[in-house]
């Protein structure tokens, strides 16, 4: 255990306890140079086993900053680094965990349930823009702030080992009560879609005060999630039923997906203006920012355009690299020139141009030793086969391809 009033790395001042998590504990702490009160998650090395979990916690890290301008987003202040501890220097919940409230009071009325939601939802779609699932939501995750607003917390928790995470599971909530059908039996799944159902479980928990399926039997869970067997009591409006219903969907591809929950009726009630601001699509210009003036003159004259529209694919890879950020650069340089790309160094990062396409590489160290590195199409468009050739010549400088990229 942590001693109290222990000073961390001559910056902060470590008070009590505020909670546990199967891998980590959560310290109040004071910055000793502002006196402002933050949170430390605490990440003991030697108990998250081998040393591949290092660049996986990095990841968590990494996950969250990457998402920190959401005001439903826990933000990450800072990430110190001892030989034997990790510790994540975070804004502090002071309201605790939303489920404390929900024990402490039963269930929510419906007008409060949906304020929470629609914070849950503006936060998820938000780093689901991002390429970032959450993939780990249920309620210990879901912590308040002073004022009573909802912050999510521990983005890239995916990042874990399988067995650390099914302990998590299996421990944390007896069953996995909030995970989607399709993760449970292991295919191949859309991350967004997942999230999808985890909140139309924290929706129904809200609402109701239990799961909605329940049982200690993996297999007869399932079995209850295939044929929709759960009961809603009569206190819930047809409106809200409707909106768990499509979300509780056990097939991901016609589930509810969050953005079509944000274009209900039923979620738009009672929207105060900063979760409309954030709901609202980027701005059409800007997702055109590549096309040429032709393009918007076509646009004007009314032929269908509505494949400019379309979101183009991703094209963004992400690895943690097994040599430093130069090495990765001298070898993006040498791969970018190997397949024909024109390369240009800047101070941050290389990039690869060819015709109207640039490809940016970007290395970063996160913690000593620890670099990950993001590959990804910033303008223009590329082909399958040439970027699945360009992905291929990196793999020499890969120590692990992340996943959480969608
Ligand atoms: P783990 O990832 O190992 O589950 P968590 O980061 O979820 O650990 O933290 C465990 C518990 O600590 C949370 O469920 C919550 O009660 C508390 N906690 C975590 N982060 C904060 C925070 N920023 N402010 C206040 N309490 C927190
Ligand atoms: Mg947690």
């Amino acid at each position: 255990m942590e001693p109290q009033n222990q000073i961390l790395l001559g910056k902060y001042e470590l008070g009590r306890r505020l909670g546990s998590g199967s891998f980590a504990k959560v310290h109040l702490a004071r910055s000793i140079a502002t006196n402002d009160l933050v949170a430390v998650k605490i990440i003991d090395k030697k108990k998250t086993i081998d040393s591949n979990m290092e660049p996986r916690i990095i990841r968590e890290i990494d996950a969250m900053r990457r998402l920190r301008d959401h005001p439903n987003i826990l933000q990450i202040h800072e990430v110190m680094a001892t030989r034997s501890k990790i510790y994540l220097v975070m804004e502090l919940a002071a309201g605790g965990e939303l489920f404390s409230k929900l024990l402490r009071r039963g269930r929510l009325p419906e007008s409060t349930a949906r304020r929470y939601f629609q914070q849950l939802a503006s936060a998820l779609s938000f780093s689901h823009r991002d390429g970032v699932a959450h993939r780990d939501v249920k309620p210990q995750n879901l912590l308040l702030d002073s004022e009573g607003n909802l912050k999510v917390s521990d983005f890239g928790l995916s990042a874990l080992p399988e067995h650390l995470r099914d302990g998590l599971l299996h421990t944390a909530c007896g069953t996995p009560a909030y995970t989607a059908p399709e993760v449970i039996s292991r295919r191949g799944y859309d991350g967004a879609k997942a999230d999808a159902w985890s909140c139309g479980v924290i929706l129904f928990v809200l609402l109701v005060g239990e799961v909605p399926f329940d049982d200690s039997n993996i297999a007869s869970m399932y079995r209850k999630i295939q044929r929709r067997d759960y009961k809603f009591p009569s206190w819930i409006s047809k409106q809200a039923k409707s909106v768990i219903y499509q979300m509780l969907d056990p097939n991901p591809v016609t589930r509810m997906s969050i953005e079509a929950v944000m274009k209900t009726g039923w979620f738009n009630k009672g929207l105060d203006a900063s979760v409309i601001n954030l709901c609202e699509p980027e701005p059409v210009m800007e997702k055109l920012s590549s096309i040429t003036a032709f393009d918007l003159i076509s646009l004007s004259s009314g032929l269908d355009l509505s494949g400019l529209f379309e979101s183009k694919k991703k094209r963004e890879r992400r690895f943690t690299a097994k040599v430093s950020a130069v090495e990765v650069e001298e070898e993006a340089k040498v791969i970018g020139e190997r397949l024909g790309y024109t390369v240009r160094k800047t101070k941050k990062e290389v990039v690869l141009g060819s015709g109207r396409t640039a490809i940016v590489v970007e290395a970063v160290e996160l913690a000593v030793g620890v670099v990950v590195v993001d590959v990804k199409v910033v303008d223009g468009e590329e082909g399958d086969s040439r970027w699945s050739d360009l992905i291929t010549e990196f793999e020499v400088v890969v120590l692990s391809w992340h996943s959480d990229v969608m």
